[in-house]
This record gives structure tokens, sequence and C-alpha cells, in this order.
């Protein structure tokens, strides 16, 4: 038998001609975050021999809970189960028989360091209620539109409110939002947390999935009979493939296909783009804030910048503050101590100037100069919402994708990450079954 350079090649480059091996997965799954995870498990469930490739050398993704630095877990990215009645995670809680925390609804409002009057909380409420409303008669009248067309803000608290909408919950400026994307998402109560974290309790619902962990996928290939998955680490073949990384991921360059995406899809990464939030996580040597034990804090600083807090979070000398879009572009450009000064400097105007030098313990997410997420979450620009459901389609038969990015209702949650692996899990079920 002689075998042509060409066709020598050719194996080489794409494995074409190899027939499967003994040891080849039926199916690869690419990330090791909540969507890889759900439809590893999925495949696992029906009998598929399943292998996932995961560029961190650890599983979780977005979802990673830090128990050693504050010695109270720390949800470095994902912390809540939002909409708990009908989110497709809870099934996570239940598989691992996880009870879910209630979160406390009260939120303590301040307007440059000082608490909002009794009064100005009613209006607040007011606020949100009617920025709704007309968001929704926004939609009636055109498919789309930039919130920040509906959403002028009028005066601070009106600024505090909308940045709720816009930076602090969806992690762009009200400019770059879109309507459509942002009223899709279901209402976020009931919103449950776990005492472990999140992060952690992913982390074992994930332990018994196998991953190839430190491996970095560089190209797909399903040109050949068998689905060819070149990583830093060799390659893998098998007989369909489920694509679950971030779309800043995707469109950041080195993470190739052949044959190429459709013009669409690559249109659709580029409209579905990372949206930004981050964390500042600090502890103190004292007791420096008054407040409750887990106290929610919404404010605007004396130079309008808007941000969140948990303050005391499980009753520690401790504070969560929560940044997003423009802002906390900046400050991960200016870096960690930059962060760190702003959260200070954000407490100390409404707690005093006792905490300032009182700090001992700190972590700041820097989620937009992550490799691997190279932002938070996805978030439609205006005009483009529609845009997940080409996301969500199959590439060349054996190719599938799945990742937050790709669910039509719960994008940009946990809830659509489950929800999208479950889905990518039962289209390759589907092709592996005709085989
Ligand atoms: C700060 C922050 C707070 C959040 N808060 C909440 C919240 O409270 N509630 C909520 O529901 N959601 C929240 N989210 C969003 C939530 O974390 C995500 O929607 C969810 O975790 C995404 O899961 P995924 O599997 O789609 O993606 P990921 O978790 O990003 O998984 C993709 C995996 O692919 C891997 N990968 C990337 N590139 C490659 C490659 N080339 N080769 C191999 N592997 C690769 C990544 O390392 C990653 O593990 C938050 C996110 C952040 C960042």
């Amino acid at each position: 038998m002689t075998l042509s350079r060409r066709l020598f090649l050719s194996m080489l480059m794409t494995g074409t001609a190899l027939p499967a091996r003994a040891a080849d997965p039926d199916v690869v799954v690419i990330g090791a975050g909540v969507a890889g995870l759900a439809a590893a498990r999925s495949l696992m469930a029906a009998n598929k021999a399943v292998l996932v490739v995961e560029a961190r050398e650890r599983i979780g993704g977005r979802a990673v809970t830090d128990s050693t630095t504050f010695g109270f877990p720390f949800d470095l990215g994902a912390q809540w189960i939002e909409a708990g009645r009908t989110n497709p995670a809870m099934a996570i809680l239940k598989e691992m028989n996880a009870k879910p925390l209630p979160d406390r609804l009260e939120q303590a409002i301040y307007v440059a360091g000082t608490e909002a009057p009794r009064e100005e909380y009613a209006r607040f409420e007011k606020i949100a209620i009617d920025a709704s409303r007309k968001l929704v008669e926004a939609l009636k009248k055109a498919p789309d539109a930039p919130v920040g067309r509906v959403l002028v803000a009028q005066d601070p608290l009106e600024r505090l409110a909308y940045a709720m909408v816009g930076p602090l919950e969806s992690g762009v400026e009200l400019g770059e939002l879109s309507a459509r994307d942002f009223m899709r998402q279901p209402e976020t109560e009931p919103q449950y947390s776990v005492a472990e974290g999140l992060g952690a309790l992913v982390a074992r619902w994930g332990a018994k999935v196998p991953v190839k962990l430190g491996t970095r996928v560089v190209r797909v290939d399903s040109t050949g009979p068998q689905v060819l998955v070149v990583t830093t680490n060799g390659q893998l073949s098998a007989k369909a493939v489920i694509v679950t990384v971030p779309t800043g991921v995707l469109a950041s360059g080195p993470f190739g296909f052949a044959p190429q995406l459709s013009v669409a899809r690559r249109e659709a990464i580029a409209q579905v783009p990372m949206a930004l939030y981050n964390k500042i996580a600090l502890s103190f040597g004292r007791k420096v804030i008054d407040a409750p034990a887990g106290r929610s804090v919404t404010g605007l600083t004396r130079n309008d910048q808007a941000f969140d807090a948990v303050v005391r979070p499980y009753n520690r000398d401790a504070a969560i503050v929560f940044v997003g879009g423009a802002q906390a572009r900046q400050l991960e450009e200016e870096g960690t101590g930059a962060a760190l000064a702003f959260a200070v400097s954000a407490l100390a105007e409404i707690y005093g100037n006792d905490l300032r030098g009182l700090m001992v313990r700190s972590s700041v997410t820097r989620w937009g100069k992550d490799p691997f997420a190279r932002g938070s979450w996805s978030m439609a620009t205006p005009g483009n919402a529609d845009k997940r459901l080409v996301l969500a389609q199959p590439h060349h038969d054996r190719l599938f994708f799945a990742g937050e990015a790709t669910d039509p209702v719960w994008a940009t949650r946990v809830g659509g990450a489950y929800a999208s692996g479950v889905r990518a899990a039962r289209e390759a079920l589907a092709i592996l079954g005709k085989k």
C-alpha cells in the first residue's frame, strides 16, 4: 500500500483519513464552565464518551469562589441565581442538595456620601417602574433602541437608577445597551446564593466530568469524517464537538475554524460582545463600617461615579464593591491600585475616613483582561438581540455552540450557560444517534 505525500500531509493537517481510535471520545466539549459541564453531564447521562478540554487549570470558568483570602467565600464571578423560581441553573442546587439562601432585598441609597431621605427612596422606586414602562413603550414603537435614547437622566437620583440598568446590571453604558436584549431578561427575584459560594458548588457539581485542564484549543476542523480539535497539548478527534467559549474569546483571534465560520456567525459574534463588571473586595483590621451584616448599598460618589456594594458580608469587617461599564474598563486599565483606591474612597464617603489605611486584605477581579473570558458576560448591541439565535446554530453539522451568550432567554447568566449546555448536548445526541 502506498501513501501519497499529499494524502500524508492532509492526514497530518486535518485527520481526514484517520479512522476513529478506540480511545476517541464521542464528543469533545471545549470549555469547562457551567455550559460545558452541563453539556458533558447530559452526554454522560446518555452513556456517551465525553472529554472536556479546558484552557485554565481549574473548572468553573466564570463561576469561581475564592474561599481562602477573606475567611468567607468570595465569588469572583457569578454569585447569585436570579429569578430562582424558573432559572434552569436551580437544577445544579437540586442535584447537589445545596440549600438556596434567599437574598435580602433591602438596599440603602447614597448620593455623594449621604443617605437618600425617605421620600427619595419612594421616588427611586418610581423611577425604576417608569423606566421599565418607557422601555416597554419604546419596544412597541420600534424593534429595538439604545436604552440611552429612552432613559435620559435629569438629576443624580435618576442617574443612579439608570446606572442600575446600564453599567451596574448590564456591564455597559446606556447608549451601548440594546433595550430588547435588556428587557428579554427574566426578573431578578427571588435571588439565591449558596453557603459555600456558587463557584465552589459548580466545582463540586463538575468534579466527576473528565476534563483535560491547562489545554487551550486553537483550532477546530470539521472538514473530515471526524472533527479534529487542535490544542496546545496535542490533537483530539471526536464525532461531534461542542464549543462553549465566550464570544470575547471567539472574537479575539487565536481560535480558528475549518471551514471558516459563516459571515452571519462572525457578525453575530461581533454584535454580541462582552460587557464588563468587576468586584473589588477588601477587609479591614477592625470594625470600621457601622452597618448591619450583609447590607446592600447603591451609591453615586461625589465624583458622580455609580457603584454597588455589599458591606459587612458574612458579618465580617469587609466590603465588596461592584463596578461596571466604562468605569470598570478604566479601572482595569489603571490597575489594581486604582480599583482599590476607588473602593476605599467610595466607602469612606459613606462610613468615614477611619477606614482609610486599615485595609488588610484585598482581591480585585479583572475579567476584561482575562484571556479566557475577555469580559464578564455578553450583551447585544442595539438592534442585535436576535443575533443570539445565530450564535446558537450548529456549524457544519457536527459542531455545536453553547455558552451563556447563545441562550435567547437566560443569556448573561449561569442559567443561560446551563440551559445552552443541555440544549447543545441534545443536538449532539441527535447526530450521534443517526450514526
Ligand atoms: C463578575 C461577574 C459576576 C457575575 N455574576 C453573576 C450572577 O450573580 N449570576 C449569574 O447568573 N451570572 C453571573 N455572571 C455571569 C456568569 O458567570 C456567566 O454567565 C456563566 O458563568 C458563563 O458560563 P459559560 O459556561 O457560558 O462560560 P465560561 O464560564 O466562561 O466557560 C467557558 C470556559 O471556556 C474556557 N476557554 C476559553 N477559551 C478556551 C480555549 N481556547 N480552549 C479551551 N478552553 C477555553 C474558559 O477558561 C472557561 O472555563 C457573572 C459574571 C461575572 C464575570
